[in-house]
């Protein structure tokens, strides 16, 4: 299993030369994901190389400016470019009617299909799943509905050790069941499944928080994840704004990620009143050190 991450846009608000919004690719074992679509997201799409007409789903987290409006243009290039694969567009229900109605006055035909998936309001639910992946959207605490997204391998299969296949003469139908997790019953015997199968590979996972304001829960949503991103727009000093604004600060995301127990913590989001991620990363080291304040075009793999 392989997944990368790709920050396309790691800033709030505004896009600056420096920073585009929110937008993030996910490449996991050859599932395209775009995560959220601020504004500019196509060209910061071309400076860092993702092929955009790859993409097979969209996941947009709520209907902030910097969350969104680079959708429209995104979608109408890839239209102008020929694109004939079906897209998924993951979304709050009101995402559709925007878009829908701006291409009804633009008179854009979509060669392809455009399939929109309604994210229920606070509901944790799998949105999306395959043989080997799903995609979970748990509802976050923002100033309007908003959803984070958690990106999880399936388990699979118990991997049956072939020289216990020999020992004991296993049959086909006992490997089946070794293999679905069940122990063998004999009437002379008992073999146990943890003596007949191999360590399960590590399962990987990773979880974007998007906007919100510091709430207990969001560490379960997260629990367990190698890699999680965490908005972190504000220092503890700006505690208030943070507040009034459903933000996070620095030391919140890190509250977060500790009692999750996640791997890595990344933030992003970072509010342009500070320099750079500098003071937000080390903020947040306080708590949890492996943290990572992250800069547009960085790549993390797994
Ligand atoms: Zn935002
Ligand atoms: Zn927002």
């Amino acid at each position: 299993m392989s997944l990368k991450l790709t920050i396309i846009g790691s800033g709030s608000a505004v896009p600056t030369i420096g920073r585009g919004v929110t937008s993030q690719y996910l490449n996991f074992n050859e599932r395209r994901f775009l995560i959220d679509c601020g504004e500019g997201t196509q060209l910061q799409l071309r400076k860092y190389k993702v092929k955009f007409q790859r993409l097979q789903a969209i996941f947009i987290s709520h209907l902030h400016g910097d969350h969104y409006l680079g959708l429209v243009g995104l979608l109408s290039s890839m239209s102008l470019l020929g694109r004939t694969k079906k897209l998924s567009i993951y979304g709050p229900s009101e995402l559709e009617e925007l878009l829908r109605i701006q291409f009804k006055v633009a008179a854009i035909h979509f060669n392809f299909e455009l399939e929109f998936i309604h994210l229920e309001k606070d509901v944790d639910a799998i949105v999306f799943e395959d043989k080997i992946i799903s995609v979970r959207a748990f509802p976050v605490k923002h100033r309007i509905a908003c959803w984070g997204f958690r990106f999880d391998e399936k388990k699979k299969e118990k991997n049956v050790n072939p020289s216990k296949i020999e020992e004991h003469s296993l049959n086909l139908e006992e490997i089946l069941a070794v293999k679905r997790g069940q122990d063998v019953v004999r009437e002379a015997s008992y073999l146990r499944n943890e003596e007949l199968t191999l360590a399960d590979a590590k399962l990987v996972s990773y979880a974007f928080s998007s906007d919100t304001t510091y709430f207990s829960k969001m560490a379960e949503y997260v629990s367990g994840v190698d890699l999680l991103y965490h908005e972190a727009t504000f220092l503890e000093k700006h505690a208030d704004r943070a507040r009034a604004t459903k933000h996070s600060t620095a030391l919140q995301a890190a509250q977060v990620a500790k009692d999750g127990g996640v791997g890595k913590l990344i933030l992003g989001h970072f509010s342009a009143r500070y320099k750079d991620g500098q003071e937000i990363e080390d903020e947040a080291k306080t708590i949890f050190m492996n943290t990572q304040a992250v800069n547009d075009g960085d790549e993390f793999n797994l």
